[in-house]
């Protein structure tokens, strides 16, 4: 599909070979002079903030500085050439980050520094937050208890005692761009700040398809029934470890009843939804600029996503 807004995360992911016959041998790599390491800390990764715009912040991997991480750096893959690692260095105090990494180069959090960096910053930061959350959250095995150690360059655990593997997760989340002919279907939760809607989503369950998923999630929360549902692009969301799966979704019925976890839901025309977009609206603010909500809004808005236009067949999906 050619949209002309590139959706951040997803659309650059390509840049990155992850280069997955290496990872075996990623020691000899990390121990070789092109090795670079992106240092992680407290969920922020390091920012090079010394040139025009903001850049990963990746340091050369020297001894000293792979010996100062939590565990063995993750081997990302390869990019423009390079073996790329990512470690962990939450050990470290405030002031112990900040004299080890500073002059010019700050941790930031990915949410806030997403959209500024280039595309391909974005996608590489999106692996290795997702990676590396991973491994903090998971030192110990869920089968026995015992403590595991990371291998094959750090795609997976293996258990110390009942030697059990463990993999990275990722947990899938329908997305639904849930359209009525020129209306689509728009939410709020109460968390969000003042004036902010956006599309309808939800975790997927066991044993669900995805389709099922977004005819569940849009009946729980909206009342509204669904019939088609066409699966358009995903995107990585690495807040932990989710994996939106956009899908446009075919409402067959007009009567909202909202849940307790949706503070609102309404049909809003397609051309206040370009309004919205452009940040014209009076009282409805867009999701932000990297968040598939709004590529998926765009496309809509473009009419390059909705109702087919030949039966049997999404012009898209024709694509
Ligand atoms: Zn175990």
């Amino acid at each position: 599909m050619s949209l002309s807004h590139p959706l951040t995360f997803a659309a650059a992911g390509a840049a990155l070979d992850r280069a997955t016959h290496l990872r075996p041998d990623s020691a000899g790599l990390l121990a070789g002079a092109e090795a670079r390491l992106l240092p992680q800390w407290r969920e922020k990764a390091l920012i090079d903030l010394s040139g025009p715009r903001p850049a990963l912040g990746w340091l050369p991997a020297d001894p000293a500085l792979v010996a100062a991480a939590a565990e063995a750096p993750v081997f990302l893959g390869l990019y423009q050439g390079a073996p790329r690692f990512t470690a962990d260095y939450s050990a470290l105090d405030e002031d112990g980050a900040a004299a080890r990494f500073g002059a010019g180069r700050k941790f930031l959090d990915l949410r806030s520094v997403a959209g500024e960096l280039p595309l391909a910053d974005a996608a590489l930061l999106a692996t290795a937050k997702g990676v590396l959350g991973w491994h903090l959250i998971h030192p110990f095995c869920a089968r026995c208890g015992q403590p595991s150690t990371p291998e094959d360059g750090g795609w997976r655990r293996r258990c110390t005692g009942c030697g059990a593997l463990h993999f990275p997760r990722t947990d899938p989340v329908v997305i639904m761009l849930v359209t009525r002919a020129e209306n689509v279907l728009l939410a709020r939760q109460r968390i969000w700040p003042p004036g902010l809607y956006s599309l309808l989503a939800g975790f997927m369950e066991p044993g669900e398809t995805i389709e099922d998923a977004v005819r569940r999630e849009t009946l729980e929360e909206t009342a509204i029934r669904v019939g088609r549902v066409r699966f358009i692009a995903s995107q990585p969301w690495p807040f932990p470890a989710s994996l939106m799966l956009g899908c446009w979704a075919e409402a067959l019925t007009d009567e909202i009843s909202i849940d307790a976890e949706i503070e609102d839901a309404l049909w809003l025309p397609r051309r206040q939804v370009a309004q919205l977009l452009a940040g014209g609206h009076p009282r409805f603010a867009s999701p932000r600029r990297d968040a598939i909500a709004r590529w998926l809004m765009t496309a809509w808005v473009a009419g390059e996503i909705g109702e087919p236009t030949i039966a049997g067949g999404n012009p898209v999906a024709a694509r």
